[in-house]
């Protein structure tokens, strides 16, 4: 007998990008072009790797319970809010979850968007509505802040993935403002990409908290390090649900202050991805929503999804296939700013995707 499997799980659950190892060994390319996860691709700053080395010296030792090096470093680096921490922002949406929705509460997602927030609601047994967004991947403001009427969370990504494109931060502010005593989760996973800047909301709503990562921006996706600022009256509540010591190894915790520590690398890669990405929109010949991140969804119709994908695969490029996410046409790849030759190799099998037609 074996016991029986919670029914939520029978969806196809969290979507990966393809491996680039299996692409490599297939068509026989020595390097792809890794297009696929919107990761940093100088990788990591010398001096986040320098703090994860001195900490290993002290890895049979549990963490600070509380992150206090890690918050104090937030605090300095992004301004005096009240900071959470966790496992990958990932980490914190989850324990979010926990904290507000019992088995049947409603929780709201903007769609098309990263598919992480519904399936970690349905695993607190909450029931997910989804509003999709209107022309230009625009947010409907009042369909949004209706479905937000007696949910307990809500969920809006800007800049969103896949599509790249922002909401206007009076917009945030009016959702945030009309949708009561519903939390408003904004994911800013991207904003470090963008010149919009979303923290004003937070002074001025106490239901809004600002989801961050250190994946994207630091290089830093493999230590799994997450923060949100968030109304200071949910921080002992959050300290309860969260898994002890916020989920978060030292050794990540140490990497992500030393990455903060290091503007000169932030720096680079911003200007880096903010060139290159005006750059792809400009030569590639399929249009690109227009973005705020360092991806770019691209409009490959008449090709399907996953035929272009397979097609750039062909050509050593591994990007991210849209089909998988809700409430989006069968035909958008998302691709992110990679190094110059990926980027520029990117653009030449894309373009070879035209020819062919
Ligand atoms: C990458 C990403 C995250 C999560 O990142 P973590 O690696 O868990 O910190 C969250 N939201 C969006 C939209 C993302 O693309």
């Amino acid at each position: 007998m074996r016991p029986a499997i919670r029914p939520y799980l029978d969806g196809p659950g969290y979507v990966y990008a393809e491996r680039p190892e299996a692409i490599a060994a297939h068509y026989g390319f020595d390097r792809i072009a890794r297009l696929g996860s919107n990761e940093n691709p100088f990788g990591p700053s010398p001096a986040a790797l320098e703090a994860a080395t001195a900490a290993l010296a002290n890895a049979h030792r549990y963490p600070d319970e509380s992150m206090s090096a890690l918050r104090a470093a937030l605090r300095e680096r992004y301004g005096e809010y009240a900071y959470v921490v966790g496992n990958g922002m990932d980490g914190i949406i989850e324990t979010l979850l926990r904290v507000f929705c019992e088995a049947g509460d409603r929780v709201v997602v903007s769609t098309p968007t990263f598919s992480f927030y519904g399936i970690a609601a349905r695993g607190q047994g909450a029931r997910v509505v989804t509003v999709p967004r209107g022309p230009g991947f625009g947010v409907d403001l009042e369909a949004f802040a209706d479905a937000c009427r007696g949910a307990k969370l809500a969920f809006l990504c800007t800049p969103n993935n896949p599509t790249g494109t922002a909401t206007p931060v009076e917009d945030v502010r009016a959702i945030a403002e009309s949708c009561g005593d519903c939390l408003l989760f904004l994911d800013n996973a991207y904003v470090d990409f963008s010149d919009r800047d979303y923290r004003p909301v937070l002074d001025a709503c106490e239901n809004l908290a600002i989801g961050r990562t250190f994946s994207k921006l630091y290089g830093l996706a493999g230590f799994r390090v997450g923060y949100a600022q968030v109304p200071e009256w949910l921080l002992p509540a959050y300290a309860r649900a969260a898994t002890p010591f916020y989920g978060i190894a030292s050794v990540s915790a140490a990497a992500a202050v030393g990455a903060l520590g290091d503007e000169a690398h932030t720096e680079r890669t911003r200007a880096h991805v903010v060139a290159w990405r005006e750059r792809i929109a400009r030569e590639c010949p399929f249009p690109c929503a227009p973005s705020e991140a360092n991806f770019l969804m691209v409009d490959v119709a008449p090709h399907s999804s996953d035929d272009a994908v397979a097609a750039l695969a062909r050509e050593g490029v591994l990007v991210r296939s849209c089909r998988s996410f809700p409430d989006l046409a069968d035909h958008y790849l998302r691709v992110s700013v990679g190094t110059d030759w990926e980027n520029e190799r990117f653009l030449a099998a894309i373009g070879s995707l035209v020819s062919r037609d």
